[in-house]
């Protein structure tokens, strides 16, 4: 891999060639902060937090689309840079409920916690999804706002809800992460900028509900969004997982890669497997929002039921499996009377035994799978 050197905040950095200034700082470990950007997307260049100061080079680029270069120079926390994005940041908070970054008792309360804010209900951390889960909320952090001087402008437009997320216009930054990850990622564009000036917001062709446009209801948009705009309607002020479970998809034979976050026994929320996944992160709406539904459904059977005179009754698994047992035995006397039908909603390897298991233990070949509908 060619590489080049860079110095960074006086640090010496090796960059591989053709990465960004920001890429270079971040796989060196120096923190420089971003709203728009997001590692599966391209640069976009809208949000200006990462803006830095280059020796050479007029102005302060963004260093999200400034490739690094031999020998280049960067300041990316002097005082000229902070004070640049604090300002930028300010702007963009005048149309952003700021009680959440701005409170005096500095120390952020978490979801169980009592406000003490005399501000609006809808004007406070703890009635925000992304709560503690904001990456709005860790750059304010880090830039240090404690206030926004700009008069503050509320879109005041109804949260646009669909079975399983929702977006609140007034909790988005426009960064267009939602709107590049629909198009770019899903290659589906459901959703795009829409109007101009302050009254630009995210929406749908002509504002149709998102039930009639072409969204696929994947929620990567939702995966995407740096604040508390999109979220999922199941559990949305369950707050921060206690624990993440990598699993795999249990609803069809793709297989994607799921990690689970669940806090106490409660799957609270399901994102996409990034790492050695099959998905690359992304999923479908059934296993984006199916689980949190099925896995805690008061309908979902626990336990085998075995009908007796007409009615079901709830059962062990050794009397379930042995009574199964017992009528299949009949069958392995007339092979012919028996056939197996699998499910593309099973994995690979489970479709594999079920042949198997027709084949070799019962002796048949009426063999057949539903994927062929
Ligand atoms: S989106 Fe982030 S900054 Fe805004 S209210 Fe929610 S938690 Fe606070
Ligand atoms: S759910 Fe998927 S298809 Fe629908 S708008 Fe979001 S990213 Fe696009
Ligand atoms: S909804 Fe979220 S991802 Fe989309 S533009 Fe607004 S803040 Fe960005
Ligand atoms: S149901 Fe969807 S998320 Fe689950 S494995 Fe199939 S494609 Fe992937």
């Amino acid at each position: 891999m060619e590489t080049i050197n860079l110095t960074i905040d006086g640090q010496q950095v090796t960059a591989r060639k053709g990465a960004t200034v920001l890429e270079a700082a971040q796989e060196s470990g120096i923190y420089i902060p971003t709203l728009c950007h997001h590692p599966d997307l391209k640069p976009f260049g809208a949000c200006r937090m990462c803006l830095v100061q280059v020796e050479k080079m007029r102005g302060f680029p963004a260093s999200c689309t400034t490739p690094a270069g031999e020998g280049m120079v960067v300041d990316a926390s002097g005082e000229q840079v902070q004070t640049l994005r604090r300002q930028v940041l300010e702007l963009m908070l005048a149309e952003h409920p700021h009680a959440c970054l701005t409170c005096w008792k500095r120390e952020r309360c978490g979801p169980t916690d009592t406000c003490l804010r005399q501000v609006a209900v809808d004007d406070r951390c703890v009635t925000c999804p992304k709560n503690e889960r904001c990456e709005l909320q860790r750059v304010s952090d880090f830039l240090g706002i404690k206030e926004v001087r700009l008069k503050s402008y509320r879109r005041q437009r109804d949260i646009d809800r669909n079975p399983f997320f929702e977006r609140d216009h007034d909790l988005c930054i426009l960064c267009g992460r939602c709107v590049r990850a629909c198009q770019d990622i899903r290659n589906v564009g459901a959703i795009d900028f829409i109007y101009r000036g302050h009254r630009a917001i995210i929406g749908t062709p002509f504002e149709r509900p998102m039930e009639e446009t072409n969204c696929e209801f994947c929620g990567t948009c939702v995966d995407f969004c740096p604040t508390g705009s999109l979220r999922e309607r199941a559990f949305p002020f369950a707050g921060v997982a206690e624990r993440q479970v990598r699993t795999i998809c249990p609803y069809c034979g793709v297989g994607c890669g799921l990690v689970l976050e669940i806090k106490g026994d409660q799957v609270i929320r399901v994102h996409g497997d990034r790492e050695k996944s099959v998905n690359d992160g992304q999923l479908c709406v059934k296993g984006k929002f199916g689980a949190t539904e099925f896995v805690h459904h008061r309908d979902r059977l626990r336990r085998p039921l075995i009908k007796k005179d007409g009615t079901f009754v709830e059962a062990s698994w050794d009397e379930a499996l042995g009574l199964i047992a017992e009528k299949f035995k009949e069958y392995q006397k007339r092979p012919q009377e028996f056939a197996v039908i699998s499910s593309a909603k099973c994995t690979n390897e489970e479709n594999y035994v079920v042949q198997k298991f027709g084949r070799a233990v019962m002796g048949t070949n009426n063999i057949d799978h539903c994927a062929r509908l």
